[in-house]
Order: C-alpha cells, then sequence, then structure tokens
C-alpha cells in the first residue's frame, strides 16, 4: 500500500482483503422493502455516510434478501458445499497464476488496468461495449472500468473459461453497481 502525502511517500506491505456489511437504512428493512419507515432524506444521509472514494474501491456489492422462516426453520443441505467452492477458488487462482507469471502476477487483482486495457489482454470491443457505455455516461470511474475488467476475469477463471465474454463482463457490472442479489 503507497501512502502519499505532501511531505512523501511512503511504502507499506500490506495484501487485504476488505469485506463490508451494512444495513440498507438506518429502520433495517430490506432494500427497497414496503416496511422501510426512513424518510427518503434520512435513508440518502445514512448512506452517504460510506464516501464515494471508499465505495469505489468495493468491487462487488451485493444485496442479502433476509430469510423466510421456512428457509430458517428447514435445514436443508447448501447446493455447494465449501470444500467444492474451495476447490473452484484453487483451480481458478491457479488458472491466474499461470496466466500472469511470465509477468511477475499471481493475482487478476494484481494485474494493472492497462496491461488488461491493451494488446494481448484487451477483450474484443463486441464484449466491452456494456463497460464502455457505463463509463461514458459517469456511471464508474476509470478506476471503475478497470476493478470490472479485473473481476471479469475472476469469474472467467472460476467458469474455467480462457478469457471473459461478453456475459462474464456484463455480470462484473451488475456486481459492481450493486445489481445482483446473492441467491
Ligand atoms: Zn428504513
Amino acid at each position: 500500500m503507497v501512502i502519499a502525502r505532501s511531505r512523501g511517500t511512503t511504502e507499506f506491505p500490506a495484501q487485504v482483503q476488505l469485506v463490508l456489511a451494512a444495513n440498507p437504512c438506518p429502520c433495517a428493512s430490506p432494500a427497497g422493502d414496503q416496511h422501510c419507515t426512513c424518510a427518503p432524506a434520512v435513508r440518502r444521509r445514512y448512506q452517504a455516510k460510506l464516501s464515494g472514494p471508499l465505495l469505489d474501491r468495493i468491487d462487488i456489492r451485493l444485496a442479502l434478501a433476509p430469510l423466510s422462516a421456512a428457509q430458517l426453520t428447514t435445514s436443508t443441505e447448501p447446493a455447494t458445499s465449501s470444500a467444492q467452492i474451495a476447490a473452484r477458488v484453487a483451480q481458478a487462482r491457479a488458472a491466474a497464476a499461470r496466466r500472469w507469471s511470465a509477468d511477475g502476477w499471481r493475482l487478476n487483482a494484481e494485474v494493472p488496468g492497462p496491461v488488461l486495457r491493451r494488446a494481448p489482454w484487451r477483450l474484443p470491443p463486441g464484449d466491452t461495449a456494456d463497460l464502455r457505455e457505463s463509463l461514458d455516461k459517469g456511471l464508474l470511474s476509470a478506476r471503475g472500468f478497470d476493478r470490472v475488467l479485473r473481476l471479469a476475469w475472476t469469474i472467467s477463471d472460476l467458469d474455467g473459461r480462457d478469457r471473459p465474454g461478453r456475459a462474464e463482463v456484463s455480470e462484473a457490472i451488475q456486481l459492481r453497481m450493486g445489481e445482483s442479489h446473492a441467491r
């Protein structure tokens, strides 16, 4: 991590994965829920507590639906076990490491944006059309653009694909914009 201030720049060795959780509003009703009792201004002020520059560094924004009583009281095995998910993640990380090892990186998160935006890693224009449109409309920052690209590569690695296509880019945009709900 590099901290730049007027009197100098210092580099701190750090590698973190930041996970944040928050209620959608002060009354803590589910997002878009009809039972929310907050005035719109109160809701806005609450959500503004997380600053834009901070949120711009969050790659995945996922809304969690509340559990129903039925879900809480019936115990069913999850469709995918933690061990299966761990194996898939290990496979995806290995694929990323193989791809980037010649350049000295191991993870998609370590690859600089410009590298992903130029040959040979640049994706065909047809596959990034939605992404470029989001940038042009001001829905995404330049930093967000690169972060969506990295996320699309990770989704592609998790699916065992060679490179992300339009579907993976689109999924990454949805995760980035907070339009995704946990299944
Ligand atoms: Zn509320």
